[in-house]
């Protein structure tokens, strides 16, 4: 450690990645804390209706960028690219749905220019090599995650039980018994994963269900994607369901929820300061530092040290310190949400269902009555306002939801909501310092798994910042070294592997 006077810390954005960082860094010594968010309430933004499912499962497999996606990577990207509609979307036109899917990449010139970029780094991390170094990093983080999120839950007080409704495992679902079978070998990478970890309670697991099986422990798989099952045969209904994989130490929570008992414990430290409705707009540059921000009513902010915590936003405040050929590749991938309210026939457990292809669909539990759906990954520059068309994102998500589970019914859905999924090419957070300053740090970057890296990227940042590498252990050295904004600089992209 480094301290002997107090350093005052600004963390820009209070979503679910600033509430964290905010968390590890106020427990160093010798520091106090600002949380400067530009909305008027925290996790307002893409930590407010997310699907909420804690799933390390998700990045053990290591990262989509892998040689044999090159060329899906360019069948999502360029229809959307180009404006054409994604490719094979599942979309169930028995239920009236219309058959052509209405989420086409929001073109501008702005986003042109990122997503080619992004797109460029993508493809850079398609080798073999590069996949390996990305899997191995993937499940560093994953290690990480589970214990960072362990301790906060814990520290919060009382067990996350007892907090939150929270909801243990989870349900994924198959087109049919081909596309079952050929998920199975990923079963096996994190079972290897888990044996790696030893006798950790909470080491992850997937257990792969056949039909039978499935039907067996959740009988409502019965009515799977066809109303009529029950006068259908076996077969038929064997047809619909192909087989089953729970997830059985994932668990969902409200996200949103978690945040703000977070932000709650921060506030009764007194080392932490919140201040919603602060919309920060560039930072001061001095002589190789940041010395503070600059607000939009005009108002300047100092402090010692700035970390940037703003999810999509990032990239933005952070160029004009980057040089001309570095930039930190995130784009959006926009999602909607709905909550369903006075629900009935809901299934036993919160489920995705890997056949809703573009649909993308998931189902989160959060009582006996209310489920939240959520839906869609499609590239977007800014969150998408337009009322129209989160109209028809909500009434394709209540569709499918008909048609793949016709036993549930509901009393209400509450407005849909969109969020912006920060994603970069490798699937790794960009956690750490700015090269070429001393004192600016990012957290961002955290994609479609943000809740459930959120301890992990706050604590990996508090070590980046207070921590000396001979102090740390190996593993979190690596993490470190690892995460660093600075692996997409030009050297970067041309070096050999
Ligand atoms: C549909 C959907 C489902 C998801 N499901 C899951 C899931 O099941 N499990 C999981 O682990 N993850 C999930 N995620 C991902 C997760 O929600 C995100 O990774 C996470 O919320 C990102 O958090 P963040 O704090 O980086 O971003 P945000 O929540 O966007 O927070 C950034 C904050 O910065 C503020 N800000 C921006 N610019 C400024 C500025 N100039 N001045 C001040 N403040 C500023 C914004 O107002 C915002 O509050 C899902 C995401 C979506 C969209």
């Amino acid at each position: 450690m480094r301290e002997d006077k107090e350093r005052h810390v600004v963390v820009v954005g209070g979503g679910l990645i600033g509430a964290c960082t905010a968390y590890f860094v106020a427990k160093q010594e010798n520091v106090r804390v600002t949380v400067l968010e530009r909305s008027s309430a925290y996790a307002n933004v893409t930590s407010y209706a997310n699907a909420g499912r804690f799933a390390v499962t998700q990045f053990i497999q290591g990262p989509p960028a892998n040689p044999t996606m090159i060329s899906e990577a360019l069948q999502m990207i360029l229809p959307q690219f180009l404006r054409a509609s994604p490719s094979s979307a599942y979309i169930p036109t028995s239920e009236g749905v219309p058959p052509t899917p209405p989420f086409e990449y929001k073109k501008s010139a702005e986003m042109s220019t990122a997503l080619v970029g992004w797109g460029l780094w993508y493809l850079r991390n398609c080798t073999q090599t590069r996949f390996e170094h990305n899997k191995e990093s993937a499940q560093l983080l994953a290690a990480r995650s589970i214990n960072a999120m362990d301790t906060v839950m814990r520290e919060l007080g009382k067990y996350r039980h007892k907090l939150f409704e929270v909801h243990p495992g989870a349900l994924f679902t198959f087109n049919d018994k081909n596309h079952f079978d050929s998920f199975s070998h990923k079963a096996e990478v994190v079972h290897e994963f888990s044996e790696s970890l030893g006798r950790l309670a909470s080491a992850p697991s997937w257990n792969l269900l056949s039909c039978d099986e499935c039907l067996k422990k959740f009988p409502f798989m019965r009515t799977w994607r066809n109303p009529s099952s029950d006068s259908l045969p076996i077969s038929q209904i064997h047809a619909n369901v192909g087989g089953g994989c729970v997830e059985s130490t994932d668990w969902t929570v409200d996200a949103r929820k978690f945040t703000h008992a977070v932000v709650s414990a921060l506030e009764k430290t007194g080392k932490v300061e919140f201040r919603l409705r602060t919309h920060v707009q560039s930072l001061i540059q001095e002589n190789g530092r940041v010395s503070g921000v600059h607000l939009d009513d005009g108002e300047t902010i100092l402090a010692d040290d700035f970390v940037l915590c703003m999810g999509n936003d990032t990239p933005g405040l952070v160029q004009p310190l980057l040089g001309s050929f570095q930039t930190l590749p995130i784009v959006g991938m926009q999602g909607y949400t709905v909550d369903l309210l006075g629900c009935r026939n809901v299934p036993s457990v919160s489920m995705a269902d890997l056949g809703s292809k573009d649909i993308n669909w998931q189902l989160t539990l959060y009582s006996k009555s209310r489920v939240r759906i959520t839906g869609f990954a499609n590239f977007a520059s800014t969150l998408d306002s337009d009322a129209a068309r989160g109209e028809l994102a909500k009434e394709q998500l209540l569709a499918y939801t008909r048609f793949v589970l016709p036993n549930m019914t509901w009393q209400q859905s509450e407005t849909q909501w969109a969020g912006l999924r920060p994603m970069s090419p490798d699937n790794l957070p960009m956690i750490g310092k700015i090269s070429g300053y001393q004192n600016v740090y990012v957290n961002c970057g955290q994609g479609s798994l943000g809740w459930t890296m959120s301890a992990a990227s706050g604590s990996i940042l508090a070590d980046a910042m207070f921590c000396s590498k001979e102090t740390l252990s190996h593993n979190d050295a690596t993490l470190i070294e690892r995460l660093s904004p600075n692996r997409f600089s030009l050297s970067s992209f041309f070096g050999v592997s």
